[in-house]
């Protein structure tokens, strides 16, 4: 039953909205309904990495669109197999299985060492996650994530997933037993509020891992598709993972997500994973635009500047507001507000017609288009200026 006065209750209310309605994005922005057009420095949480409704995206889809949408997941198809390989072609994995969201394919990743440690391993099933960490809404990775908010719901959780702490090895070590077969980490906690991994730790960790025949898997999801400057996160400290997910970007836009695995490590067999729309010509042939247009030095030259860019500009900002430091690398950058007023800058820069992201109370997390431009940084940079200014004076005056 539709009711026009009641537009929204027909949806579930599973998070809170701001009561506006987008219909359309070109770019670094977006419009709503009654035609004000916001700049966008969220994209869809990391998602658009080449802004809202890029024309080789739109294409890829319209021209894969006419041909064949879905043959069946039990037969070949040309999109999947091209993009298959050349996610191999540019990363240290040999394998690749497609999702349709990142949980699907953090799940996917979980069964693989869980079966990893059923043939190798003598039924070893533990994966030891991080405190902090987040991998995805479904039961098992909701079990995995370190997420504090997380504890209470849906009990009992999957078991198997002890958390160790980000930068920590000996934590890790202690946690490791003849039930352990892999360690999961994203190489930057994005949700905790964008907290690397030193480079260091990930080698250390690499090395730990070896040493005891464990499994380290990455979860790129947010960190991958150039987002950090380089096309994985894992290239920057040099180490290779056994184990790679991808999300968000991968599809520019549209629901594509990848499981990737060495030979070594990609050892399901005939019945262990599948899925109706996994690896479908149409969302393949959006991945497909999308890697051919990032993965190239020129591309990611760019990410990595504009990112310095903003970098400086939040350094400056910091500065001059006497807020904290500004951590993250690449387009995945958050500034600490030492106070807890993100929740309030966000509503406030909204009503300016500037969408951002606080994913804790004191810390703003920015996560733009990786071809976001100099002036379009400026220009967020100008409006976050006048928020903290007003806030300033506000608390001089309380
Ligand atoms: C967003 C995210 C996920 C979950 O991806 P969905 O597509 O929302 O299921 C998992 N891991 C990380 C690191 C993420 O940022």
């Amino acid at each position: 039953m539709t009711n026009a006065t009641e537009p929204f209750d027909a949806l579930m209310d599973i998070t809170a909205r701001p009561p506006a309605v987008f219909v359309k994005g070109e770019g670094a922005y977006l419009w709503d309904d009654s035609g004000k057009r916001y700049l966008d420095f969220m994209q869809g949480w990391a998602v658009n990495c080449l802004g809202h409704s890029p024309a080789i995206v739109a294409d890829a889809l319209a021209r894969q669109s006419k041909l064949l949408l879905t043959p069946s997941p039990a037969f070949f198809n040309e999109p999947s197999l091209k993009l298959a390989r050349a996610l191999v072609a540019n990363s240290c994995f040999d394998q690749v299985f497609f999702a349709n969201s990142g949980a699907e394919a953090n799940e996917g990743a979980i069964k693989l060492a869980r079966k990893y440690g059923a043939k190798h391993k003598g039924g070893a099933f533990e994966i030891i996650s991080f405190v902090g960490g987040f991998h995805g809404r479904t039961l098992a990775t909701m079990s995995a994530s370190g997420k504090k908010a997380f504890e209470p719901l849906f009990e009992p959780k999957v078991a198997g997933f002890p958390k160790a702490r980000l930068n920590d090895l000996d934590s890790v070590k202690q946690l490791i037993s003849d039930k352990t077969v892999a360690v999961m980490l994203e190489p930057i906690q994005g949700e905790a509020g964008v907290w690397p991994a030193t480079d260091q730790f990930l080698r250390e960790l690499r090395a730990l891992t070896e040493a005891h025949g464990l499994l380290l898997i990455v979860d790129e999801i947010q960190t991958g598709m150039g987002r950090t400057g380089k096309l994985f996160h894992y290239q920057h400290s040099g180490i290779e993972p056994d184990i790679m997910t991808l999300g968000k970007g991968i599809g520019g836009g549209v629901p594509l997500a990848a499981l990737l695995a060495t030979e070594h490590a990609s050892c399901f067999e005939h019945g262990d994973q599948g899925g109706t729309f996994n690896g479908n010509p149409l969302m393949c042939a959006a991945g497909l635009a999308v890697l051919e247009h990032v993965a190239t030095p020129h591309f990611l030259k760019s990410t990595a500047d504009a990112g310095l860019f903003l970098e400086s500009q939040l350094q400056k900002l910091s500065a001059r507001h006497g807020l904290g430091e500004v951590r993250g690398r690449g387009l995945l950058l958050a500034l600490d507000l030492k106070l807890p007023i993100g929740a309030s800058i966000v509503a406030q820069a909204f009503a300016e017609g500037v969408l951002l992201n606080s994913p804790q109370p004191d810390a703003l997390r920015f996560m733009p288009a990786l071809n976001v431009t100099a002036d379009e940084i400026s220009a967020m940079i100008d409006c976050l200026d006048t928020i903290l200014l007003k806030a300033g004076a506000a608390r001089r005056v309380a």
